[in-house]
């Protein structure tokens, strides 16, 4: 059996993709895939 691991899941505020994270999400803060995390930052980064 694997070791039980504590996950929260987030939906993300771009594609609604559901995903799991292991830090707890913070209310009302955005949050975005990995996906969408990292077209954000190179389009924040032009
Ligand atoms: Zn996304």
């Amino acid at each position: 059996m694997f070791k039980y691991q504590e996950t929260y899941t987030a939906v993300c505020s771009e594609c609604s993709l559901e995903f799991k994270i292991s830090a707890k999400p913070i209310a009302g803060e955005p949050i975005y895939c990995q996906e969408c995390y990292w077209q954000r930052k190179q389009q924040l980064s032009v």
